[in-house]
């Protein structure tokens, strides 16, 4: 339900709009955050990176009188907030251990002469700092990047727990959550975590129509993101899920002449600005990075997205590809996987306490969802940020060229029954000649000629066991082992017992190959 607005505020808000930021109108749902602030009333703003959050508490925070206090957990990330705002003249500071003014700023703030306070979530929930609010105006609490307060988010911090009592403290300033993250679950926590009315959940759109989206095998990565380079001449980030990857990837690729730059944590502070600026200026470079790369980065023309290996879950694919297009020209998204980048992570899985497990996997099998579907790639990603988008988009690989879908449930039986009667502990390559009955020196000395799955596999399933093991550990039915082989989980009891289907998608080149032979 739409909350009525304060008439006679929404005006000047359009007025302090031009003056503060020159922005002749709002964005989106802008208005109607800010309008619900104006008027008092707590709420949780989900916007997508990009659309325009931090004027949402700025401009309240301009005309409302007193200090809107942001809460905020990453230092770097006020520094940046804290430029921007100065710079539209905005009365901001920072309150934290790596400021050497904080007596001037307490004194400001005291004397209300800040528009902004911003903070980290330890500091705002120390008693005395409690005390501090007390004794000046607060106009507004905001609270960035809210799905820290929430388990269910990708990025908890246990801080963001305490700020409770202290928002509790002042129950007439309105709180003003904000995120570009969170699913369903994530939203009702943060809701109920930081004390806002279900009513007060604002949404704002996640398509980014102008980005095409592809999801695609690694066969080698190397090659992939050398023919990616070839056919797209603009400035391009490429994620590689470690520091070694990065270097190797990078060093790689600029030997295709193409001016290719890492950035990882590992590198000093130094080499990481100099590397971020030259990409920011940049018209065709290509930086090549963790996912320590690209928060609070301004470059709207960023033309292409690669993954060299699955991101954390489908919030930080989002989040990750979104860096494409900002100024709202085509770009490209693309993800180059693989099974062990699954395996990997459900290894990781088993590491994580015990109470995170459950959301871990969700957020890992969602993430499978998303890589081994044949639907419209858009529609999955905006369904599960809770939109009810088109079936299809027309700007992604699947609607583009629809993949085919094989039922290859016979197939997963007789793998899953490989994978139980060897024991549990061999790879892929072994399992393969066992199936295919290929009686080798290992086979031989094992005896696993002699199990009844020996050379049940048919000749036209031989193409297919690759990408149904993709897509078994993708799912979760085949886990890793710790010396490389493949175990049962997930539902494979339920596949061996005819319970559960399997069907998979077929890479494109592998679709060709069988519709060419189909034909002849
Ligand atoms: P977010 O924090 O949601 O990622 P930002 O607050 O950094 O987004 O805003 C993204 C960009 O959009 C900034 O360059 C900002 O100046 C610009 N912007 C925000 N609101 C408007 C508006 N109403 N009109 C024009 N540009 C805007
Ligand atoms: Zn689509």
């Amino acid at each position: 339900s739409r909350a009525v607005p304060a008439a006679d505020l929404l005006p000047d808000a359009l007025d302090a709009l031009h003056a503060t930021f020159g922005f002749t109108a709002f964005r989106g749902v802008q208005e109607h955050v800010v309008s619900r602030v104006l008027s008092g009333q707590s709420t949780l703003a989900v916007m997508p990176t990009g659309a325009g959050k931090s004027l949402t508490y700025q401009l309240p925070a301009v005309m409302l009188e007193g200090t809107c206090v942001v809460v905020s957990p990453l230092i770097a990330l006020m520094h940046d907030q804290l430029r921007s705002a100065t710079a539209n003249g905005i009365r901001a500071a920072t309150l934290t251990s790596a400021d050497t003014d904080r007596e001037v700023t307490i004194d400001r703030f005291r004397e209300g002469e800040l528009d902004l306070l911003y903070v980290a979530p330890e500091r705002a929930s120390q008693p005395h700092f409690r005390e501090l609010l007390s004794k000046a105006r607060v106009s507004l609490f905001a609270i960035d990047e809210a799905h820290c307060v929430s388990e269910w988010g990708h990025d908890f911090r246990p801080d963001y727990r305490l700020l409770r009592p202290l928002l509790d403290a002042f129950p007439e300033v309105p709180r003003l959550a904000l995120t570009a993250t969170a699913d369903h679950h994530t939203r009702a926590d943060i809701l109920a975590q930081l004390g806002i009315a279900e009513n007060g959940l604002i949404v704002a759109g996640f398509d980014r129509p102008n980005i095409r989206y592809a999801i695609r095998p690694r066969e080698n990565a190397a090659r992939q993101l050398k023919a990616l380079l070839e056919e797209n001449s603009g400035p391009g980030i490429i994620y590689a899920p470690t520091r070694a990857r990065v270097e190797q990837l990078a060093e790689t690729l600029a030997a295709t002449g193409r001016r290719v730059l890492p950035y990882h944590a590992g590198l000093s502070p130094e080499v990481r600005a100099r590397n971020q600026a030259a990409f920011v200026a940049s018209e065709d470079m290509v930086m090549v990075a963790t996912v320590a790369f690209g928060m609070g980065i301004d470059k709207p023309d960023v033309r292409f997205v690669a993954h060299a290996g699955i991101p954390k879950s489908i919030e930080g694919y989002y989040q990750e590809t979104g860096r494409a297009g900002r100024d709202g020209d085509p770009s490209i998204a693309v993800m180059f996987w693989g099974a062990d980048d699954f395996a990997r992570a459900r290894i990781r899985l088993s590491e994580v306490e015990e109470r995170r497990q459950q959301s871990e996997r969700q957020r890992l099998d969602a993430l499978a969802g998303l890589v081994e579907t044949a639907q419209c790639r858009r529609a999955v990603l905006l369904r599960h940020f809770g939109e009810e988008p088109a079936p299809t988009c027309d700007n992604c690989d699947n609607c583009l060229e629809p993949p085919g879908v094989a039922d290859v449930t016979e197939l997963a039986r007789k793998l899953l029954s490989a994978v139980y009667r060897t024991g549990q502990s061999y790879g892929l390559g072994h399992l393969e000649k066992v199936l295919a009955g290929i009686a080798d020196d290992r086979v031989l000395q094992r005896g696993h000629d002699q199990l009844s799955v020996f050379g049940i596999m048919t000749e036209d399933e031989k193409p297919l066991l690759k990408p149904l093991s993709r897509a078994l550990q993708a799912r979760g039915s085949l886990l890793p082992t710790e010396h490389g082989g493949l175990a049962l989980g997930g539902d494979a009891r339920e596949i061996l017992k005819g319970e559960a289907s399997v069907p998979i998608v077929l890479p494109p080149k592998q679709e060709r190959k069988r519709r060419g032979g189909g034909s002849s």
